[in-house]
């Protein structure tokens, strides 16, 4: 598999048609560059993709057919005649991201450059119901939160869905933590794209975040990068220079497994020790329950907040557990950062959204101490800006990747996609601009 940004798109196609289908790699690549850079000329853009100008010709003027760019205006002149600009035309395409966990569902629209339009969390997800009443539940919530936008429908690209792992089937979920056993082997993505008419991609949420990650800019595209996604369970999602890495079945990035303690507590998966029995939401609120504290709230993810709030407040005995719990983390993350030598870790999930800064600092100081390759270069921790819905983002991103500009993952299966054709695509429509940035209807 090569790394190499020029080299990924030639063996790639998208589901453009027209003219410019010959060029669907070169298609993808300019696209990705000017989302990066934001504005471009044409002479730009060959010069940063190493596309001769004629091929940079056909392929914009492609683009610009189809709706995905526009001409913005000129650049100011350097002595020559001003190159035209080009930008992405966000509001041309949209995708929609739903994260379905064990106890909530929330959903996203984005636009094509990946920036979230709206947000609808909602109460009550996959547990204990039967899957065909969900997939119901979320075809008419996706309907309404897309009317009640003001998003045309032809402008959908798709769906990304995305759930807690592991994944053992490329068109179904089979997720075994306990709370999620009735899905096993539940036809999800051909259900929710039969219900809904659209194109359904699925993926787990920590791999999710990590292409919301890069696809919305936050991350430098050349960098080799983990995204750490806390929810329910801590899991990582890895990108090296713009390629997911999924693995031989959708697992990769479990971090929540790795051994910590070889003779440990017994996990959910069977194994012993693994970080998220003693660094994971429910370990830091079982441990917090045992030293006294009653953690309010009716959810785990309450809970857990509960006792992080008393930690940043300073509360000792809280400050303690999550002291602990970022100790294990760290050494964790210094494993990942050891075997993909990595130049970022961006925390992300809803976990880390309220306590993200109670782990920062024990990762810092482990990385400064003990990364191996630290003599030859530093290796960044962040926060993520969209932590609180990072997965549903990522899911909308997956979409808008899937569908713009696909790239090979390193999988040793495909992932899974249903079978539905994309939407009709208009390039032209009213104006969507004026929709709120974060909607929050019930
Ligand atoms: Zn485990």
């Amino acid at each position: 598999m090569s790394t190499d940004r020029k080299g990924w798109h030639d063996d790639v196609t998208t589901n453009s048609s027209g003219p410019g289908a010959a060029l669907a790699g070169h298609r993808a690549l300019l696209l990705d560059t000017i989302r990066g850079a934001g504005e471009m000329s044409r002479a730009s853009l060959a010069r940063t993709t190493g596309l001769n100008a004629a091929t940079v010709t056909v392929a914009v003027r492609d683009l610009i057919a189809d709706g995905l760019i526009v001409e913005i205006g000129r650049a100011a002149s350097t002595g020559g005649k001003p190159a035209v600009l080009l930008a992405l035309a966000a509001e041309s395409r949209y995708a929609l991201g739903v994260h379905l966990d064990h106890t909530s569902i929330t959903y996203v629209i984005a636009d094509l450059s990946g920036k979230v339009v709206a947000v609808w969390p909602r109460r009550g997800g996959a547990d204990a119901r039967a899957p065909q009443l969900v997939v119901e539940r979320i075809a008419a919530e996706l309907t309404t939160f897309v009317q009640r936008i003001g998003i045309p429908t032809e402008r959908l690209l798709g769906i990304g869905l995305v759930s807690p792992g592991p994944a053992t089937s490329a068109t179904g979920i089979a997720l075994s933590s306990p709370e999620m056993r009735p899905w096993i082997d539940f036809p999800l993505v051909d259900a929710l794209a039969a219900a809904t008419g659209l194109p359904v991609v699925l993926g787990n949420d920590a791999t999710a975040a990590a292409v919301g990650e890069f696809w919305s800019g936050h991350v430098d595209p050349t960098a080799m990068f983990a995204a750490l996604y806390m929810g329910t369970g801590i899991g990582a999602g890895i990108i090296m220079a713009g390629n997911p890495i999924l693995g031989s079945s959708g697992n990769a990035g479990e971090i929540g497994h790795i051994c910590v303690a070889r003779d440990g507590a017994l996990c959910w998966c069977g194994s012993r020790g693994c970080l998220e029995t003693v660094a994971g939401a429910a370990a830091i609120v079982h441990a917090a329950r045992a030293a006294g504290r009653a953690p309010a709230g009716e959810f785990l993810h309450d809970q857990f907040a509960d006792v992080a709030r008393e930690a940043l407040a300073g509360q000792p005995t809280a400050v303690a557990l999550f002291e602990d719990a970022a100790d294990y983390v760290a050494v964790a993350v210094q494993s990942l950062t050891n075997i993909l030598d990595l130049d970022h870790v961006v925390l992300t999930g809803p976990a880390f959204a309220i306590a993200g800064a109670l782990f920062v600092p024990a990762i810092q100081r482990q990385l400064a101490h003990a990364f191996f390759a630290r003599g030859t270069h530093g290796v960044e921790v962040t926060v993520s800006s969209n932590a609180s819905y990072a997965a549903a983002t990522g899911a909308a991103a997956m979409v808008l990747q899937s569908e713009l500009a696909p790239r090979p993952t390193m999988s040793g299966r495909p992932a899974a996609t249903s079978g539905a054709s994309p939407s009709a695509i208009a390039g032209t429509g009213p104006s969507t601009s004026g929709a709120p940035l974060v909607a929050a209807f019930d």
